[in-house]
């Protein structure tokens, strides 16, 4: 006797999830690995030849990807065609907001960076409306020699702030001075009067705590690529982590997990901006890195430059990073106890810091009484140096049309509609 065959509707949603869920994985593949042939796709994603054909043909359609003919044939037969991602055809708009500086960017699909705007912050201009106004500007200027047919996936933006993923609300900027403000409504607001013949839903602008954007980029493109348990620190004024458990984003109940810049390691040290004592951004950032090598924070001084004082025998740089060593030992040694990292990853500043306190951040963390954690773990720079925070950005901003690649690209109105 036949079995009885499935409502048509049901398989027909299941279908559709399908299609969706595998053009997704094949878009996705290309957009992080670049150019890449059809037979190799075929073995990476582990579906069928002629499935893979079709996907691509879909893609191809809605101006995601091109193929082409490989340049070198590989063996006997017909070449298998190239997939290309449509690096200036679809694009994202990234912004690193920090403490000092903008740092703005607009990216390619394929994660490709096609063009780029610093604007300073100077002492004073910090202020909510102030940022919004340049964050406004600057996405005008890097827009403005599109042509008509590029289409802005989105815009992604990393804060130094405790934030509400869903909506890009600030709880809490100390170093900003920013507290309950509604910078993701107010900023879709303004990108919409701004750039009024790129019209914008709401929904694709997205706003993230920056290590947790180091984070993702650095495991997506850079030096956590294939790892599962990662920590990326975020070092600069303040101190901030992004951390990766068994390959996926540690969020917390309200997804503001990984403030461990307000971790305290010293009970008796400074007050911090957040109101406590002797947290542990108030010991290794940027400016108690300054103050600790006799010089004012603002005045200039690099966390660079006090490197390159201490090796040419500044003994006050030299004592100030000894200092510094001993407390991110302390700090790092606690979240490798808790979370059993493969790697931290040192980002921002302290990327510049490593190679000077690595050896002492080592052998402090391994004077500890618990040493299985510490066993495999290693301390590495950023692969993508200060910009971590702002590919990661971008990455936020491509991940609804990765997710749903031919739904949200027939959604996106080009200048030219
Ligand atoms: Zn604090």
């Amino acid at each position: 006797m036949p079995l009885p065959s499935p409502p048509p509707q049901v398989s027909g949603i299941k279908q559709d999830e399908l299609r969706r869920h595998n053009l997704s994985l094949l878009l996705r593949y290309v957009h992080l690995e670049g150019p890449t042939q059809r037979a190799t796709l075929t073995a990476q994603i582990g579906l069928n030849r002629s499935t893979i054909g079709a996907l691509a043909a879909d893609l191809a359609a809605a101006g995601l990807i091109r193929e082409e003919t490989p340049g070198v044939r590989s063996g006997a037969g017909r070449p298998s065609l190239v997939v290309v991602p449509e690096i200036e055809r679809y694009q994202a708009l990234a912004f690193d907001l920090r403490v000092d500086r903008i740092d703005a960017a607009r990216v390619g699909l394929g994660g490709i960076l096609l063009a780029r705007e610093t604007v300073p912050l100077p002492d004073g201009h910090r202020g909510f409306d102030e940022v919004i106004g340049l964050l406004r500007g600057t996405a005008r200027l890097l827009t403005e020699s599109l042509p008509e047919d590029t289409r802005l996936v989105g815009v992604g933006v990393a804060i130094p702030a405790v934030v509400r993923d869903a909506d890009g609300f600030v709880r809490f900027a100390p170093n900003l001075g920013w507290e309950e403000r509604p910078f993701g409504d107010t900023l879709a607001l303004e990108l919409e009067r701004a750039l009024p013949r790129r019209p914008f839903e709401r929904e694709s602008v997205l706003v993230a705590n920056d290590a947790d954007l180091g984070a993702l980029a650095e495991h997506t493109r850079g030096v956590a690529r294939g790892h599962e348990d990662v920590v990326y620190l975020s070092g600069n004024v303040g101190l901030g982590a992004g951390v990766i458990c068994g390959g996926r984003p540690l969020r917390g109940h309200g997804g503001y997990a990984g403030e461990v810049g307000h971790m305290i390691v010293n009970p008796t040290g400074q007050r911090c901006r957040c109101g406590a004592r002797g947290c542990w951004e108030t010991e290794v950032g940027i400016d108690a890195i300054v103050r600790a090598a006799g010089r004012t924070p603002g005045d200039g001084t690099t966390v660079r430059s006090l490197v390159s004082d201490a090796l040419a025998g500044d003994e006050l740089a030299r004592s100030a990073l000894y200092e510094v060593s001993r407390w991110l030992a302390v700090g790092v040694g606690n979240l490798v106890n808790i979370f059993n990292p493969e790697l931290v990853i040192f980002g921002g500043d302290l990327r510049e810091l490593l190679p000077m306190v690595h050896r002492d951040v080592v052998s402090r963390m391994g004077a500890g009484g618990l040493t299985v954690s510490r066993e495999h773990v290693e301390l590495v720079p950023s692969a993508l140096g200060v910009d971590s925070p702002l590919f990661g950005a971008a990455e936020l901003a491509f991940a609804r049309l990765l997710d749903d690649p031919l739904g949200v690209a027939m959604s996106l109105p080009s200048a030219a509609d």
